[in-house]
This record gives C-alpha cells, sequence and structure tokens, in this order.
C-alpha cells in the first residue's frame, strides 16, 4: 500500500512556514499509463497543498526524520506493551505538579514534592515532618 510522507525542505528567509515536498512512496499501479495517471493526481494535489515537488516512486523512500520506530522501541516494554519508564527516553520526561503552598504555585517535580513540602512548608498538611 503506497505511503504518504512529508519531506521538510530548509526555510528560506522569505518562507511563513517550513517548504516541503510530497512523496508518495511504494505504490503498485498496474501499468504506466495508471502510474502516469496517478502521478498526475499527486503531482496536483501537491501543488494544491502548498508542496515545493512530489515525488511518486514505487520504491521505498525512508525519511530519517519520520522514522521514529527508535523512540517506539525505546518507550515501550516489549513483553506487555506498557511503557517502560526505565529507558533513557522515558526518563527525561519529568512530571511535576504545582505546590499548593508556595505563593506563585511553583511546579515542583513529583518525585522531589514529599521532600519540597517537609523542608519548605514544614507546618503544612501533607508535611511529616
Ligand atoms: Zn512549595
Amino acid at each position: 500500500m503506497a505511503r504518504l510522507q512529508i519531506l521538510e525542505l530548509p526555510s528560506g528567509v522569505d518562507d511563513d512556514r517550513p517548504p516541503f515536498v510530497l512523496v508518495v512512496d511504494e505504490t503498485s499501479y498496474p501499468d504506466a499509463e495508471v502510474h502516469l495517471a496517478a502521478e498526475t493526481w499527486w503531482r496536483q494535489f501537491a501543488s494544491d497543498i502548498g508542496a515545493r515537488g512530489c515525488i511518486v516512486t514505487d520504491d521505498t523512500f525512508d525519511i530519517p526524520a519520520n522514522d521514529l520506530s527508535a523512540y517506539r522501541e525505546a518507550v515501550v516494554d516489549g513483553e506487555n506493551g506498557s511503557p517502560d519508564f526505565t529507558s533513557p527516553i522515558a526518563g527525561r520526561i519529568e512530571v511535576r505538579q504545582p505546590c499548593p503552598y508556595c505563593g506563585d504555585r511553583q511546579m515542583i517535580p513529583r518525585s522531589q514534592y514529599a521532600e519540597h513540602v517537609v523542608r519548605l512548608h514544614p507546618l503544612e498538611p501533607g508535611s511529616n515532618a
């Protein structure tokens, strides 16, 4: 089955959004005539959506920026499909919660929240000091 992808191009100074090429790969049209008709249709579609160009090919056209498989494999535990919070990528995500006792409702990393309340707000409920 054909795949649709966007190949982003470097922006120029006058671009208000990144220029891109529409890539339609892994096509499988029965003959050259059908392929040509489909390619014409895709080129018009690409033009309509503001693409700078269009590539239509039977081959596989892998765009590294569109490859999210490494991320998916890194954060999903292979055994049960649930998130793997020990992965290096997942470890970069920091969950924070607002401190109800700080005047500016400071966002405290969840892993440091209990220590924060004990240290800065020892007289508040939730502090076991
Ligand atoms: Zn606080």
